[in-house]
């Protein structure tokens, strides 16, 4: 079997006043991402391992934050023409597996909930997603609440 592996990450800085997404869904928080899309750190980083472990360049190669027709777009959407994109080169998406790193809100209790985000826009299985949360200790700029950052990998089958 032909198995590949791909990691990715995406940072964004945080801003009062704006909506936060994380693996698809909209989490309480007093901060969200400044982007161009919404902003959705970890669909970004998921992208981005998947794009990678096909050997298929990245997520801002795809789908430029300079093109107007990904303005405002739901992350969701750039995640399914990610996994459309694969197909296409015949390969098909294993597991994934991923960390957010945020000081708050905490997202102990959103787990559950943005895994089963990811579970319905890829179709794989809960048991095949992993999504963690950890602070930096209050230590740089994600503990000082400026920014977030995920990371992911994730492992691909070629036909
Ligand atoms: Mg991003």
């Amino acid at each position: 079997m032909d198995i590949r592996v791909g990691q990715g990450v995406d940072f964004h800085r945080l801003k009062e006043g704006l909506e936060l997404w994380i693996g698809g869904i909209s989490i309480p928080s007093d901060k969200g991402a400044v982007a161009h899309s919404d902003g959705d750190v970890l669909i970004h980083a998921i992208c981005d391992a998947i794009l990678g472990a096909a050997g298929m360049r990245d997520i801002g190669y795809h789908f430029p934050d300079t093109d107007e027709r990904f303005k405002d777009i739901d992350s969701k959407k750039l995640l399914v023409q990610t996994l459309d994109l694969i197909r296409l080169e015949g390969f098909k998406l294993i597991n994934i597996d991923s960390t957010v790193c945020l000081e708050l809100p905490k997202l102990y209790p959103h787990i559950d909930a943005i895994k089963e985000s990811l579970s319905n826009i890829t179709g794989l299985e809960k048991g095949r997603i992993g999504v963690k949360a950890t602070t930096t200790e209050k230590m740089g700029f994600i503990g000082r609440g400026e920014g977030i950052t995920a990371l992911a990998s994730v492992l691909v089958s070629a036909d």
